[in-house]
């Protein structure tokens, strides 16, 4: 049993690291269907985001969004059974910010994830990645995308237990054919207090290690963007903590875009916004908001959902208390 005392990352040093390698994470891919772009580009201003009140609002610097779901449906099961977790979803993810997902549990943000990644398909709806709409493609084209195009860090962690640390983490870029760099290999995993813990495999490192892992092989990747669902889930808040720090710098230093599912306020607070979901529809969004207004729109949106969801699809204009359980 091995007894692992959680690293302390020094965030100033992630910081330098990103701002030094920017240029080489985004090394451009001629394979990748992007349109052509800065190798880095440009990071927020500080301050709070402003409200969006339209497109005319959009800011010129990030002119399309990451990813567009447009009226998102999806239904599992039959008759009593039948859920619809997706119910004409509609949203933007902003490229180069930190989105966090947050409703109660069954509002379908796992599913919205998923779709959002390319790993399960709508019933109707499209969404478009990078200015790609993925939703009609074969399976093969859509493996591909997601190898090339999406980082993904899980509660689970999902890391291959037969293999080490370090196969891990060069396993999406060696599956995709990329070149993986060595020095930046190396000081990320450094600052990420992995260094040693190379040759380990998954279940000989901590869950704060394991997620870290996680996160390397993300980060290591450079995709478009890093969907993360409950990544925090299983750690101790300081792993935690240390985890939405990384995430949180990525999107900061080099404008890699982020979108984590999280039940956790503290967690989604540390996003730059923040969306409700509420019977499979967007229920409302927050801007920089502090864990304190989260957990208050959380509150209200779980009340109002437990009053109004019922089992079946097609029950979401019913008035609220019409309905009994089915909120899970
Ligand atoms: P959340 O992540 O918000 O807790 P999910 O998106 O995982 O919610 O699930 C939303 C609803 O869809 C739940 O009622 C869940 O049981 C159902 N669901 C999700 N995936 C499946 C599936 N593969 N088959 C059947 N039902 C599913
Ligand atoms: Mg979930």
């Amino acid at each position: 049993m091995l007894l692992v005392t959680p690293q302390t990352i020094p965030w100033s040093d992630v910081r330098s690291l990103l701002n030094h390698q920017a240029g080489s994470m985004h090394t451009p891919d001629q394979s990748r269907a992007v349109s052509p772009a800065p190798p880095v580009a440009p990071t927020a201003p500080a301050g709070p985001t402003p409200p969006v009140a339209g497109p005319a609002h959009r800011e010129p610097a990030i002119p399309e969004p990451a990813i567009r779901a447009i009226r998102l449906v999806k239904t599992y099961g039959e008759g009593d059974a039948r859920v619809r977790p997706l119910d004409g979803l509609t949203i933007d993810i902003a490229a180069s910010r930190f989105t966090a997902i947050m409703g109660p549990s069954g509002s379908g943000k796992s599913t919205l994830l998923n779709m959002l990644a390319g790993l399960d398909t709508p019933d109707s709806g499209e969404v478009i990645l990078g200015g790609t709409p993925i939703t009609g493609l074969k399976d093969a084209q859509l493996t591909a995308l997601r190898r090339d195009r999406i980082g993904f860090v899980f509660q689970a962690f999902n890391l291959v237990p037969a293999m080490t640390a370090e196969e891990n983490i060069v396993l999406p870029s060696q599956l995709a054919g990329r070149r993986v760099d060595r020095r930046f290999f190396r000081r990320i995993v450094d600052l990420l207090g992995l260094t040693d813990r190379l040759r380990h495999r998954p279940h000989e490192l901590s869950g704060g290690q394991q997620q870290r892992v996680a996160v390397a092989r993300a980060l290591v990747a450079s995709p478009d963007v890093i969907v993360a669902d409950e990544p925090t889930g299983n750690l101790d808040s300081a792993s935690g903590e240390e985890v939405l720090g990384l995430l949180r710098a990525s999107v900061d230093e080099f404008g890699q875009t982020v979108v984590m599912v999280t039940h956790d306020p503290q967690a989604a607070a540390r996003a730059d916004r923040v969306l409700m979901l509420a019977d499979g529809r967007l229920a409302g969004e927050l801007h920089s908001p502090t864990a304190e207004a989260v957990a208050t729109a959380l509150t209200q949106v779980t009340a109002r959902a437990t009053g109004a969801q019922a089992p079946s699809a097609g029950a979401h204009s019913a008035p609220a208390g019409a309905h009994g359980g089915g909120a899970r």
